[in-house]
């Protein structure tokens, strides 16, 4: 399912994903940064997440932290792609990313990260550099 992030950095809850959530729900996000997916689940006090969305708000809408959107490169108008996991409270949220090479425009990606893609030879020119 797709979302857009508003000027806000809020995004809408998806409808076919709402059966597991209500609002006024606290959500917790734990992010893997390497691959760029952000995991949701039902903030509680047991679990452990990196960021707080806050609580659905009465239009089925999370916020996304500054810090998040600054560390993903998200912005406004941004899609993000929204899944379920098999786990039925845990969705998993991945940007929809840029399908050209960051640094050369080419669209023949060999690698994304952090949602943003990449070609090979520029990957490689990247690992030359970085040693
Ligand atoms: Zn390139």
């Amino acid at each position: 399912m797709q979302s857009i992030i508003d000027d806000l950095g809020r995004f809408r809850v998806p409808h076919t994903l709402r059966r597991d959530w209500s609002v006024g729900d606290a959500i917790g996000a734990t992010l893997d940064e390497k691959i760029g997916i952000l995991s949701l689940e039902l903030a509680n006090e047991e679990a452990t997440h990196t960021y707080s969305l806050g609580v659905i708000d009465s239009y089925w809408r999370l916020s996304l932290p500054l810090t998040l959107r600054k560390t993903m490169n998200w912005g406004t108008g941004d899609t993000i792609f929204i899944n379920k996991t098999s786990d039925t409270v845990a969705f998993t949220v991945i940007k929809k990313y840029r399908e050209e090479c960051t640094i050369c425009k080419s669209s023949d990606l060999a690698i994304i990260m952090n949602g943003r893609g990449f070609c090979r030879s520029c990957s490689i020119s990247i690992a030359k550099a970085t040693g």
